[in-house]
């Protein structure tokens, strides 16, 4: 519930060639890593999963266009969402569509909700759910997520306690808060690689 609107499956994709300065995730630059599956059974995975749609993340989902269509595709067609983070800019894309990448087409088309541009540490935005900096463009490319309705949204954490008592924490807060529920919770260290933004 912390990776769009309503509940959805989240899926990284360990690889990104944009390397924004102060990202969140640079574990996931290197193209080296992740958990290699077939296309085939990550959309059955995504499907079983039951939930209302799907949320590509990075990495970035544009270097890995052309399973992740398929996969987005797949989702699309038993008549749930795709909403799709990406670095790259909606001109970017639009170029590397006009220049025959038809697996940026083919993820486009899938995708009804898109979230483009650089994180830009200068810019964060601390007002819009979802978005890392200001010059984030939110694309509606369907009726199926309407950006007004997703805008209204806040910002979700969504945090999961292992039998162990570790701490696993993914979304979207800014750092005083995140130190905030951290210090209140006894565990004044947090790891960078668990969150998202
Ligand atoms: S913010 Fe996204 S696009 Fe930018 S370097 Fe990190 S994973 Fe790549």
């Amino acid at each position: 519930m912390a990776e769009g609107p309503g509940e959805r499956t989240a899926l990284w994709v360990q690889g990104c060639t944009i390397r924004c300065p102060g990202c969140f995730n640079p574990h996931l630059w290197t193209f080296r890593g992740g958990e290699p599956a077939p296309t085939r059974a990550v959309l059955d995975r995504v499907l079983a999963a039951g939930t209302e749609g799907l949320t590509l993340l990075g990495g970035e989902p544009f270097d890995h266009a052309a399973p992740l269509a398929v996969i987005a595709a797949g989702v699309r067609a038993a008549g749930r969402s795709v909403m799709t983070f990406s670095g790259y800019t909606t001109a970017q894309l639009n170029r590397a569509v006009h220049s025959g990448r038809t697996d940026v087409a083919a993820l486009l088309e899938a995708t009804d909700l898109l979230i483009a541009g650089p994180y830009v540490a200068a810019l964060v935005d601390r007002h819009r759910p979802w978005a890392g900096s200001t010059n984030q463009e939110f694309v509606q490319r369907s009726d199926r997520i309407r950006v007004a309705e997703a805008v209204a949204t806040r910002d979700r954490l969504e945090i999961t306690v292992a039998p162990d008592g570790v701490l696993s924490v993914n979304g979207w807060a800014d750092d005083e808060t995140l130190d905030a529920l951290l210090h209140d919770l006894g565990r004044p260290q947090r790891s960078r690689t668990a969150l998202s933004r």
